[in-house]
């Protein structure tokens, strides 16, 4: 019998999902584990690794039925060698090859990619950015993160940590940022910075949920703090666009919830900042896959990597 299945593991800070899908891309099974219930980078693997062998024998399925296996991870990871770098947010995964480690223990012929990499590469397949040339992801959220896809396939760099959009300064002496630099656009829009902003005006209990339907109620000091959001994000995007002259912005994650408010001004940033021919090509949108994205895109990632 020929190999039919696929594993997409999307591995994030908070929770890691582990999906078997078909050829066709459906989901047959998935599990969620709470990333915080497994300190430690062998202890998350090996309930990881217990996990696939699970869904396995449920499915009365065997290593050799699998195509592969695609696992995204959230920071720079070697594409190639299959090596991560480093995990901003998880401790302990320096230089860590999962590829070799995942497939050595699990037989599965193994892929391995940055996260929002593969976001975007299932939003170009299957979802906002289908049958779009150039396209750039971005997803909002505790960390501001981009994928970069370029003629159609995705863009990683010299050393395979292009498309940071969340980490392009939008202010030359702005405030500090997490990754070192200085006034990146995630130090204004990441949730951590819009959630200080919202208590100033709404007190501590806020969430960002409520301050996008207080928007929604037309509340002015609500629209004020999505309109700032969305015009830091459309400067940035502005550089984008006259970089790389997409012809698709694909604007997920949690904050994109806060919907026409925020993307309305992201829209007039961009338009009133990027050069004519850029702006004229561009659309805006918003994200289509939402939780499963990542196991999506970790489905491409072995299909296209295994024809
Ligand atoms: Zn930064």
């Amino acid at each position: 019998m020929q190999s039919k299945f696929i594993i997409g593991i999307d591995l994030g800070a908070t929770n890691v999902k582990i999906g078997l899908l078909d050829s066709k891309g459906k989901i047959l099974k998935k599990v969620n584990l709470t990333t915080k219930s497994f300190p430690g980078r062998l202890k998350l693997l090996a309930e990881i690794t217990r996990t696939v062998h699970n869904i396995l024998q449920e499915k009365k399925l065997h290593a050799k039925d699998i195509i592969g296996a695609g696992i995204g991870l959230p920071g720079p990871v070697d594409f190639k060698n299959g090596i991560v770098d480093y995990l901003p947010n998880i401790p302990g995964w320096r230089k860590f090859p999962i590829r070799k480690w995942f497939s050595l223990r699990t037989g599965i012929k193994t892929f391995v990619d940055n996260d929002v990499n593969l976001v975007a590469l299932a939003e170009s397949r299957m979802g906002a950015a289908r049958n779009a040339k150039n396209a750039v992801c971005i997803t909002l959220g505790t960390g501001v993160g981009g994928g970069v896809i370029i003629d159609g396939n995705i863009y990683r760099g010299s050393s395979f940590s292009a498309g940071e959009v969340g980490h392009m300064p939008i202010a030359e002496k702005g405030p500090k940022c997490n990754c070192g630099g200085r006034g990146c656009l995630e130090r204004f829009v990441g949730n951590k910075y819009l959630l200080q902003k919202a208590r100033g005006s709404f007190g501590s209990s806020i969430s960002l949920e409520r301050l996008a339907e207080l928007a929604k109620k037309k509340n002015k000091k609500a629209i004020a703090i999505w309109q700032e959001a969305g015009r830091h994000i459309g400067v940035a995007l502005a550089g984008v666009v006259n970089l790389l002259n997409p012809d698709r912005i694909v604007i997920g994650g949690g904050v994109a919830n806060a919907g026409k408010v925020l993307f309305d001004e992201i829209e007039n940033t961009v338009k009133s900042l990027a050069m004519p021919t850029q702006r004229r090509t561009v659309k805006i949108v918003k994200a289509k896959l939402t939780d499963n994205a990542g196991i999506f895109g970790a489905m491409f990632l072995v299909k296209e990597n295994t024809d």
